[in-house]
């Protein structure tokens, strides 16, 4: 029988109390793994309810206890990666060191989020008036919650539990319902742990699941990774309901080539960049500007490179681009590619109609490359995720940065270059949160900021480091006053 999966909530593992479900696909295969609940609004309350009831005991812990929980967790996703990854690469698609890869960005979150003890430390002002002292206390919001995309089961959530809890909220976790078997026995693995019940749950589900976590009046803030359209409908529903929300929406990465790049770096990068997790990325390069010469030296070598990349299912070793999501993205894809060569775009290198031997229901596309794409067309201005790669040739840098900077995306942008005036240029003017200087993933560390500007991201604080600290607390201000006779009758 197929496997239907629970939720976690208050340290139990219970049923939804919604009657719909959905089928969890592998995309290598087309084989059914589980059945997901579509979820409902009751799950949701019942969550909210059990996490505001957890959180009083929580915030009086002591941080230095409270870390104790995140140096288990980072111990239980060490000595399970495999598993995890396995479990990841089957529902994902993605290879098996490419699950794995996220495991580690996963723990660097939580390193980061043991040194709260320090980090929650705050300024204090002695004498702003004779015998009047000034500080502040940073103090946990209450409930909060994540809503993440299907691309990293297991990354994208730590970007923001782990800061949430150590701050002392409690938290619910909503995964993808495209692959939520990853983080579901992230938490089986968890009980481990032996929280106190109620401080981190999980709960399954689709848009309704999401509206009732938007409309709860016992959530404070809201922590989102997605397209950018749902993106922008959580940041106003979120913040209409009165809601603390950050969210990271789409992107459309370029990547400049000057003439002056490092061949074979910057070859290898971009290719590495584009087809990575089949372009599943936030980060990926999808579009490939060269400066003057630079086309003439460059895109044969993208070609040749891309077209080396082995296509297949991730769990087999060699393999090093998995399939795309579902059948309704590959067809999406392709017909964000038909309609590129349709308005005059030349194909240089095909991935459509790929046949991966053993694999006909998987959902494959190779590794594909156009050029001539019109800047006004759809192929270049939407975000295909997808392992699709555009190349566009300009006269200048300035030009480079100018059509960079009219894309309505700001996640990331990367230069190759050996030039570090153009670098600087690059990294002064162009309208992104995340530069890369001959990086193709510019991915910030957990002690940065994952950042993200214009229609990749709403809000003000951003995700990791200390702005994930600044999101799940609030600022309380004291002022108080200490009269010298006061203390002079003991
Ligand atoms: P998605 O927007 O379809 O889904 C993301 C989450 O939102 C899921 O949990 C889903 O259940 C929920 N959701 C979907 N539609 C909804 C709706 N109408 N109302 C309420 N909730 C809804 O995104 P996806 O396809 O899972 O992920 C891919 C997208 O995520 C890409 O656009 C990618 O660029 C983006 N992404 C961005 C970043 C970043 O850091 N900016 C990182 C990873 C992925």
């Amino acid at each position: 029988m197929t496997k239907i999966l629970k939720n976690y909530i208050n340290g139990e593992w219970v049923e939804s109390r919604g009657s719909g479900f959905l089928s969890v696909i592998n995309p290598a295969d087309g084989q059914l793994l589980c059945n997901v609940p579509s979820g409902s609004k009751e799950d949701i309350t019942e969550t909210a309810d059990e996490a505001l009831k957890a959180w009083p005991a929580w915030r009086n812990m002591p941080a230095t206890q409270r870390i104790q929980y995140l140096f288990k967790m980072k111990q239980i996703l060490e000595a399970n990666s495999n598993e995890i990854a396995e479990i990841c690469t089957k529902e994902c698609g993605k290879t098996f060191s490419e699950s794995k890869a996220e495991i580690v960005r996963a723990i660097e979150n939580i390193e980061v989020a043991c040194g709260i003890p320090k980090l929650l430390q705050s300024d204090f002002s002695e004498d702003i008036a004779t015998g009047v002292d000034e500080f502040y206390i940073r103090q946990p919001l209450g409930v909060g919650a994540c809503i993440s995309p299907f691309n990293f089961p297991i990354m994208i959530p730590f970007w923001f539990m782990p800061y949430a809890i150590a701050c002392g909220n409690t938290y619910i976790v909503k995964p993808s319902e495209k692959v939520p078997q990853t983080m579901t026995r992230i938490f089986e693995l968890f009980e481990q742990l032996g929280l106190p019940a109620g401080v981190l749950n999980m709960v399954h589900g689709g848009k309704e699941t999401v509206d009732a976590i938007l409309e709860n009046p016992a959530v404070q803030a809201i922590s989102f990774v997605g397209s950018t359209n749902v993106a922008k409908y959580i940041y106003q529903t979120g913040v209409t309901h009165g809601k603390r929300v950050q969210a990271q929406g789409g992107a459309k990465n370029p990547v400049v080539v000057m003439p002056d790049a490092d061949e074979e770096t910057t070859v290898r990068i971009i290719a590495d960049s584009a087809f990575g997790c089949a372009g599943q990325r936030c980060l990926a390069a999808s579009v490939v500007i060269t400066v003057g010469n630079a086309a003439e030296k460059f895109t044969e070598k993208i070609i040749k490179t891309a077209a080396s990349k082995k296509t297949g299912n991730g769990m087999i070793p060699g393999v090093e681009m998995g399939p795309v999501i579902t059948k309704e993205s590959k067809t999406r894809i392709e017909k964000l590619i038909q309609n590129g060569l349709n308005d005059g775009a030349k194909m240089l290198l095909d991935g459509r109609n790929l046949n991966v031997p053993g694999y006909e229901d998987g959902n494959f596309i190779g590794p594909t490359i156009l050029c001539d794409v019109k800047t006004d067309s759809e192929l270049f201005q939407t975000e295909i995720f997808g392992p699709v790669l555009t190349i566009i040739n300009v006269d200048s840098l300035e030009d480079a940065i100018t059509l960079i900077n009219q894309s309505r995306y700001g996640n990331s942008a990367c230069i190759f270059t050996r030039s570090g005036a153009a670098a600087r240029k690059f990294r002064h003017d162009t309208l992104v949160g995340n530069i890369g200087v001959n990086i193709g993933i510019a991915a910030p560390m957990a002690f940065f900021p994952f950042s993200g500007w214009k229609e990749s991201f709403f809000g003000d604080l951003h995700g990791q480091s200390l702005h994930a600290i600044e999101f799940y607390t609030q600022t309380k201000v004291v002022i108080e006053r200490w009269h010298e006779e006061w203390t002079r009758k003991f």
